[in-house]
């Protein structure tokens, strides 16, 4: 790929695991029982409709974060798990009898403990049972991006307890993991995330996104098609971090809220209804009374749902109109300027971005993706167009931004999984 934009090139899932093992033995004097693995992710279309019970259309990712496992060390306090990752350098010790959060400088390891931790209240696996763990761990996805590094982190992690705990990967319920590993983040970690990164994290299929309902959580794998059509699925990072803990998604859920309390008093709904529950006609039968700022939230989310579903319509018939191609591209652009104009979780530079993805030859669509404020852009691409995309973008985005941005291309891969 172009130069400067390429991210650091990707080595193989089997050259990581082979180097990941030998650490994992020069560290603990013995090698792994196991690797466990999990991707991140990224979305396609369906953008902050999960709290409002829609429609989310993600996709696994060939970035992974890759988990060595064994149990403890003989003569080891029972529950003890000692675990180390080569992004920190630095081994923290807790005890899965006694789980505790973690001191500020090992705060990361609040996702492990957290996922002990939600399976035990979710009583799918009491952590107490097992002897206790030697951990080494090693991630490509990169941290705070928007890619869900930390839903990686968490299924690879719940698979790692089974393994050892010796359920088969097979016979997990996934979907009841993920909602486990959810409330990891929620209740554990503290941060207020919905389902998606996950749900997907965990139930992801090779060349698939996956078309998720939120509320009723039924979902089902959509086949992409990409690699027929010689497409490929881009990332890109703006540089501008993503502010998790800003107002602006809190604000963004309360200002939806209004506005489904306002739509079911006016139709006479149940008071616990969601946007999901409203047609586009209905919100423009209150435009001019319901307040300005909720009626544009209010119809991006509407709006969202439908562009969500129409994508899955174009790609589970494989593309066969002629015109389903402009047809998707069209979907991301009018998502992109949704969350513009009327979401407003879009920042310059990202905009700036997708203006150039647009303009750029062999680019069917993109849109910004991730929860907002800065963060990615996914893009569609021609594969025979990728060196000029790299090349254009990075270029004509740091001459405008001063910022280097950072390609990522994916191919969609399974949830996770146990290697032996
Ligand atoms: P995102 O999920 O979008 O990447 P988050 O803020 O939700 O961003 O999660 C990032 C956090 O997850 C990091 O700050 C860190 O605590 C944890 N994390 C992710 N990857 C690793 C890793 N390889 N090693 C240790 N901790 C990690
Ligand atoms: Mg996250």
């Amino acid at each position: 790929m172009g130069q400067g934009g390429e991210a650091p090139a990707q080595t193989t899932q089997e050259t990581r695991v082979a180097a990941l093992r030998q650490a994992f033995q020069e560290r603990f004097g013995e090698a792994p029982r196991f690797v466990s693995r999990a991707p991140g992710r990224v979305n396609l279309i369906g953008e902050h409709t999960d709290y409002n019970g829609g429609f989310v259309f993600p996709v696994a990712i060939n970035r992974t974060v890759l988990m060595a496992v064994a149990g403890p060390e003989a003569g080891a306090t029972p529950g003890e798990v000692r675990i180390i990752s080569k992004e920190y350098d630095r081994e923290s010790v807790f005890n899965l009898n006694n789980l505790e959060k973690a001191p500020e400088a090992e705060r990361w390891t609040n996702y492990v403990r957290g996922v002990a931790w939600a399976l035990g209240q979710r009583g799918l696996l009491d952590p107490a049972t097992l002897s206790g763990a030697r951990i080494m761990l090693e991630s490509d996805v990169p941290q705070g991006a928007g890619l869900s590094s930390s839903a990686a982190l968490e299924i690879a992690t719940a698979l790692a307890l089974f393994q050892l705990a010796g359920t088969p990967a097979a016979s997990l319920n996934r979907a009841k993991i993920a909602l486990a590993c959810q409330l990891a983040e929620n209740g554990f970690v503290g941060a207020n995330t919905g389902i998606m990164d996950q749900f997907i994290s965990a139930l992801g299929q090779p060349d698939s996104a996956l078309l998720i309902d939120t509320r009723s959580l039924e979902y089902r794998a959509v086949p992409l098609g990409f690699a027929d059509r010689g497409l490929k699925l881009v990332a890109v990072n703006s540089a501008v971090p993503h502010r998790h803990d800003t107002g602006g998604y809190n604000q963004r859920r309360a200002e939806c809220e209004e506005a489904a309390r306002y739509l079911a008093q006016v139709y006479g709904k149940p008071e616990n209804s969601q946007l999901r529950d409203f047609t586009l006609e209905q919100l423009l039968g209150v435009q001019g009374k319901l307040a300005p700022t909720p009626f544009k939230r209010a119809r991006h989310v509407i709006t969202e749902d439908a562009r969500t579903l129409k994508t899955v319509e174009i790609l589970e018939r494989g593309f066969a109109h002629e015109s389903d191609l402009s047809t998707f591209g069209r979907l991301l652009r009018e998502s992109h300027e949704s969350m513009r104009l009327d979401f407003e979780i879009t920042v310059p530079e990202v905009d700036l971005l997708v203006e150039l993805a647009w303009n750029q030859p062999g680019v069917v669509g993109a849109r910004m993706t991730g929860g907002g404020f800065g963060g990615c852009t996914v893009n569609v691409v021609e594969e025979k167009a990728l060196d000029a995309f790299s090349e254009q973008v990075w270029q004509k985005y740091r001459q405008e931004t001063g910022l280097d941005a950072r390609m990522y291309i994916f191919d969609a891969v399974e949830g996770g999984s146990i290697l032996e």
